[in-house]
């Protein structure tokens, strides 16, 4: 007889682990107990030799489906003649370490049960079990119990409770379990308040108003969406007008996969994506066909938005519709989506005039995650619900708590603490009051599940972000890390490399180590430094932020930088005579043009020449427009070159503009881009990293894909500045908890 004693971390709470271990030490003939504690779960067994080794066995190879061991500690301890196996309540301690995990999407028993005519959750709205359902967007803190969270309102009626305190039972200790007796109510109300009907009744007259053309709001799993049928243009339109939101891509929801495969092409690894747990939007070819929703969803490219109903309200909605409904996080533009009652009065109330909600309490706020998926890897582009929080274990000397707060734009942030790394839900741009507040209320948050202050803050190098600004205002030590550096380290973490590499990073903007705005950078670089050896030719942003959305400015102002400029006519036509004028001056004397090297806005200017966008209403939204028009056939490119450290391109306009075809162009831009990425390759004999927005663009990242024989970017992490935080927080724990000489020492 042994007795064998565990300390487990890993997300073990709230994932069924305990009635798993149960089990499986019951069908070993083990005896002992198991408990949740505040660092993640504590077993004691005792058993033969070879039980024990079985149970260690099944502990490895039959994990329930959300569960995930980081940390195993095993040792033996003098017998203590346990009677049989108990499950034990939680403990309290003064450090909570134990981590939250995401909310999942319903699961396929419970779907199965909810439309099961002799099952006491037949069409019950908020069935859920220990395998699926709400976590993060429902906990105040933890440990994960049930007086821990917003269903702490709810008593369970007796059936739940033995549903509850039953090992044998799937609802063993699911903390949000409900039933049509004890769960929350549904209600469907007018913007006034006047309650027009309540549970089922509510979802079918919500039915009914989708289907008369309204404009509706339905309260899901981390906040509200903006909900109306999918093929109605009167109402997308006035909802594109009053949301001032003219061309960004509205998401689709789905009842099933058959219907998302009847107007898109799917891959066997989206489908298996669209169906996970997570159920994110996933960004997936249209067959233009086929497609008969409306043309306003995603107007001018070929991508769309898709996702599958994921909880029980949803679901129960999109059966009794039959159709696909637009699916689109309710805020007031650019703002964090909205969580409660109050602020979609506030916001929304001129876009809505009926809204579906229910008296459980969103906790913490959570978008849908959106993701593509090329060769058979993920690319995420907004990590929420289903994917975020998510915890890396990472072991280090150091024994600080550190926070690291991102960059500006689809900021999130990440913590370091008791070697776990996590990284929250996305929190959006920093562009305004409400995300700054939504910022600071997901790190009080996170403060609050962990006791977790922070001894170090670490963030973007730009001294006018607002992360900067407040960062300095904490009172703590500051440390500031270069925004694509950041990005490269970031992937580096991922891939757990060690070592020097090529990193290439691309996107819109970020600050550089000159002052200047870069975002076209190649870095050898390892986790602790980094050198630029090469970057794009700068050029001016023509009254500063003024061309980031008219995006017009651009290629005037690197045609203005030819020295003898030929057929410029076409450039110079776009402008009024007196804004030409104007440009002119600011560009002969450099008012308010500060330089800039960035490839995401080499792509605005090439969607200019090409004719088909002059002004950016949405992030990413020449990419998109370009790869619309990639032609596989065209091989050419464009005559870039390489001098002095630079990548000169801008003589190549001149060819852009005499190329005329907007097929042409954009094909040829690209595969430019893919060439000097190759070349520059070969010069180093190192890894080859990419990074950034810009190589969310499908057709870029696909042909690279095929022509750098071991190409790394992130596929579990967001490969956009969304994933800045964990290159922050990475590259400061290297720095600061193994001593490596420098790259660049200086
Ligand atoms: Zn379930
Ligand atoms: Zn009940
Ligand atoms: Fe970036």
């Amino acid at each position: 007889m042994l007795h064998r004693n565990y300390q487990i971390e890993g997300i073990v709470q709230g994932v069924g682990f305990r009635p798993f271990i149960y089990q499986i030490a019951k069908k070993h003939n083990l005896k002992g107990f198991v408990l949740n504690n505040s660092t993640g779960v504590e077993i004691s067994i005792e058993g033969t030799k070879e039980h024990i080794k079985a149970f260690e066995n099944d502990l490895k190879l039959k994990l329930p489906p959300l569960a995930r061991i980081d940390f195993l500690n095993k040792k033996d301890k003098a017998l203590e003649n346990f009677q049989d196996f108990k499950i034990i309540k939680s403990e309290h301690k003064d450090t909570k370490y134990s981590l939250i995990s995401p909310d999942f999407a319903m699961c396929p028993e419970c779907y199965k049960e909810m439309f099961d005519k002799n099952n006491r959750r037949y069409q019950y709205f908020f069935t859920n079990c220990t395998n699926c359902g709400p976590r993060y967007s429902i906990v105040n803190t933890v440990p994960y119990d049930r007086p821990n969270t917003s269903m702490n309102e709810f008593n369970m009626c007796e059936e739940c409770l033995a549903e509850y305190e039953n090992p044998d039972d799937r609802r063993y200790h699911a903390q949000p379990i409900s039933c049509p007796k004890c769960g929350p109510q549904l209600f469907l109300k007018k913007m006034n308040g006047e309650v027009l009907a309540t549970n089922n009744e509510a979802i079918d007259l919500l039915a009914t108003l989708i289907k008369q053309g309204h404009i509706v709001c339905l309260k899901g799993m981390g906040g509200f969406h903006l909900i109306c049928d999918a093929k109605n243009e009167k109402t997308i339109s006035t909802l594109r007008e009053k949301k001032k939101r003219p061309t960004k891509p509205f998401a689709i929801m789905f009842k099933d996969i058959q219907a998302i495969e009847e107007i898109c092409q799917l891959s066997v690894e989206e489908r298996e994506k669209i169906c996970s747990n997570q159920r994110p939007i996933v960004l997936v070819k249209k067959d233009n066909k086929q497609f008969n929703l409306s043309l306003l969803i995603a107007p001018n490219i070929d991508r769309l938005g898709v996702f599958l109903a994921y909880t029980p309200l949803h679901v129960l909605l999109l059966e009794k519709l039959q159709m696909p409904i637009i699916a689109t996080s309710a805020n007031h533009s650019g703002e964090p989506i909205i969580t409660n009652e109050k602020d979609l009065k506030d916001k929304l109330g001129h876009i809505v005039e009926f809204y579906l909600d229910y008296n459980r309490q969103i906790l913490n706020a959570s978008d849908d995650s959106v993701m593509q998926v090329l060769g058979g890897k993920e690319l995420i582009m907004r990590a929420s619900r289903g994917v975020t929080p998510i915890s890396y274990r990472y072991e280090t000397a150091t024994n600080q708590k550190i926070l690291a707060i991102g960059a500006h734009q689809k900021n999130a942030i990440a913590l370091y603490i008791n070697n776990q790394i996590i990284l929250s839900p996305y929190i959006g741009d920093l562009d305004n009051i409400s995300t700054v507040d939504f910022f600071k209320k997901t790190l009080e948050n996170f403060k609050r599940f962990y006791d977790f202050e922070p001894d170090v803050i670490v963030g973007d190098k730009h001294p006018l972000y607002e992360t900067t600004h407040w960062a300095k205002k904490q009172g703590k030590p500051f440390f500031q890390v270069q925004h694509h550096f950041a990005h490269i380290a970031a992937t580096m973490f991922e891939h757990k490399l060690d070592e020097d590499v090529l990193g290439i990073a691309w996107d819109g903007t970020g600050y550089g180590d000159d002052g200047s705005i870069w975002g076209g950078e190649f870095f050898v670089a390892n986790k602790t430094t980094y050198k630029r050896v090469l970057s794009f030719e700068p050029f001016s942003l023509l009254g500063g932020d003024a061309s980031i959305k008219d995006i017009r400015r651009i290629p005037l102002s690197m045609i203005l930088d030819i020295k003898e400029p030929s057929n410029h006519d076409f450039i110079f036509s776009l402008f009024t005579h007196t804004e030409l004028n104007l440009l002119k001056q600011i560009h002969t004397k450099q008012i308010n043009s500060p330089k800039c090297s960035a490839v995401g806005r080499l792509f605005d200017a090439v969607a200019v020449i090409c004719g088909i966008c002059d002004k950016v209403t949405y992030d990413g939204e020449s990419g998109l427009l370009l790869e619309n028009l990639y032609d596989k056939n065209i091989k050419e490119t464009y005559n870039f070159f390489i001098k002095e450290d630079l990548i000169r391109y801008k003589h190549t306009i001149k060819d852009m503009i005499e190329d005329k075809e907007p097929r042409v162009i954009a094909s040829k831009f690209i595969n430019t881009l893919v060439k000097i990425i190759e070349e520059v390759s070969t010069m180093y004999r190192l890894k080859v990293l990419v990074s950034g927005g810009v190589f969310q663009n499908r057709t870029l990242l696909e042909k690279l894909i095929l022509s750098i024989p071991k190409l790394y970017f992130q596929n579990k992490t967001p490969i956009n500045d969304g994933g800045i935080a964990l290159g922050q927080l990475t590259n400061y724990l290297a720095l600061n908890s193994d001593k490596k000489v420098f790259l660049n020492n200086e």
